[in-house]
């Protein structure tokens, strides 16, 4: 199945993109990683792309289009694959249609309020990318990656200043694109505001639905 995981920052895209990558067997794909680890490494793209991601903008479409253009030609996508954190602009969805076909789109919905705490509390582990909440999703050893046992840090845009910018484009650039898929016949809205588990459950059933 070509999924695309859809919703605010801090929503729960990637975390579960993550579970149901495991559990179905398809690549996440989460340009939001990709570019950071562009940036980590010090290529070309991640230098073009640190000043917008540092200020809570998008990078430009071109660069994101191209990046997804060449991981969708990667033998893993070709049983399905999910997408975490893209097309986030119209110009991105028109230009995703025309290199596949999607099955359906998950609407992560939740409200502001849960999404402030969210990534305040936000820490990630500068080793691997996994994730965690200090009030509800804490490491079992504090600032320690449950996985790899990395640090963990809180991430530069998780900041209040960039995050509200963050929010403001969102709802500018992104939200836009619930009514798109809500028009091809593909979106199906799950409330993300429940424990992990009980959301993964909600979103297998839409799914399937
Ligand atoms: P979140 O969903 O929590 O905002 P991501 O890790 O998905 O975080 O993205 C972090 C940043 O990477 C974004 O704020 C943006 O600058 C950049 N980015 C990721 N995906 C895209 C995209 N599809 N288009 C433009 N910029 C993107
Ligand atoms: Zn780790």
């Amino acid at each position: 199945m070509n999924l695309i995981f859809l919703g605010a920052p801090g929503a729960g895209k990637g975390t579960h993109a993550e579970i149901l990558s495991k559990d179905v067997g398809i690549p996440q794909i989460s340009t939001g990683n990709i570019i950071r680890e562009a940036l980590k490494s010090g290529t070309e793209m991640g230098l073009k792309a640190k000043s917008y991601i540092e200020a809570g903008k998008l990078v430009p479409d071109d660069v994101v289009i191209g990046i997804i253009r060449d991981r969708l030609a990667q033998d893993d996508c070709a049983n399905g694959f999910i997408l975490d954190g893209f097309p986030r602009t119209i110009p991105q969805a028109e230009a995703l249609d025309k290199m596949v076909r999607i099955d359906r789109v998950i609407n992560l919905d939740v409200p502001e309020s849960l999404i402030l705490r969210r990534l305040s509390g936000r820490r990630v582990c500068s080793n691997c990318g996994a994730s965690y909440n200090v009030d509800t999703r804490p490491p079992k050893k504090e600032g320690i990656c449950d996985v790899c046992g990395g640090t963990l840090v809180q991430r530069k845009d998780d900041n209040p200043e960039t995050v509200r910018e963050r929010l403001k484009v969102y709802h500018e650039q992104t939200e836009p694109l619930v009514d798109y898929y809500e028009k091809q016949g593909k979106l199906r809205t799950v409330h993300g505001t429940d424990d992990t588990d009980s959301t993964a459950r909600d979103i297998k059933n839409a799914l399937e639905a």
